[in-house]
């Protein structure tokens, strides 16, 4: 249970999916109880409209959400649903596009096709103002050089659930990103995330949980929830040798900036 004065967010969850359908209220209440005062719901636009769901969810709880078309959908993307998402974006219900990206571990979309869409979100957020969500695996080099190409430091944003090297955390980092560390920080072989995770600037650090992925030790293997970001907290304050606090405030701060959220 929090101390009082011990508040954190989750930059990153998905707590609209099916995974929370049996329980959705006792995971909210438990994050509450954890000391979260904000968790961001992150949209995927699919086939099926799924970010329509995350909104409602998000609106039903007083949340914030975003929403994106993922890499791994990056083929359904069309004017269609570009025209959505800025017309979401002008009506005030999303607070950032995203996520959005380059996946070439699962390569569900072909990669060309996520190009083309991870480069018209950029385009798009910087038309409607809103900074990005970025989510990037196995590619490093492209994701920075589209980012600096269609000039995302004019948007801002975050590398969402950091598992890149040296090298995108400072390109990214000089495009004025944040960088977001999930619980994979905290698994065996996480040496260069835990490097980052122990030297990125303290106005460029945040944690998520990115639920119902990745639970962090000691709920590895289980469904994660947005209240184990507690669990993230304390990992990445011992790699910076500070305390869980600290971290946690630090985060709630950045967060707030890149999100304009008031909490
Ligand atoms: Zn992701
Ligand atoms: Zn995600």
């Amino acid at each position: 249970m929090a101390e009082p004065g011990f508040t954190l967010v989750d930059s990153h969850c998905h707590i609209d999916m099916p995974e929370f359908d049996g329980d959705r209220e006792e995971v909210v209440a438990r994050a509450r109880a954890a000391g979260l005062v904000e968790m961001l719901v992150v949209g995927g636009v699919d086939e099926s409209g799924g970010h329509r769901r995350a909104l409602e969810v998000a609106a039903s709880f007083g949340l914030p959400a975003t929403a994106g078309v993922h890499p791994h959908e990056a083929r359904i993307a069309d004017e269609r649903v570009y025209g959505e998402l800025r017309r979401l974006a002008r009506e005030g219900r999303i607070v950032a596009i995203g996520e959005i990206g380059l996946d070439f571990h699962y390569d569900h979309s072909p990669r060309a096709a996520q190009r083309e869409a991870f480069r018209r979100q950029v385009r798009l957020a910087r038309e409607v103002g809103l900074p990005i969500v970025v989510h990037t695996r196995e590619a490093d080099g492209e994701t920075a050089e589209i980012l600096e190409q269609e000039g995302a430091s004019e948007t801002g944003g975050v590398i969402h659930c950091f598992t890149g090297g040296l090298e995108l955390a400072r390109r990214a980092i000089g495009l004025g990103f944040l960088i977001s560390f999930s619980g994979i920080v905290a698994f065996p072989k996480a040496d260069v995330i835990q490097q980052v995770a122990g030297e990125v600037p303290e106005d460029r650090l945040l944690i998520e949980t990115d639920a119902p992925y990745l639970a962090p030790p000691p709920h590895r293997g289980k469904r994660n929830e947005p209240a184990f970001v507690v669990d993230v907290a304390r990992k990445v304050a011992a790699l910076r040798g500070t305390s869980r606090e600290a971290v946690a405030d630090l985060a709630r701060r950045n967060y707030a900036r890149l999100f304009r959220r008031t909490i």
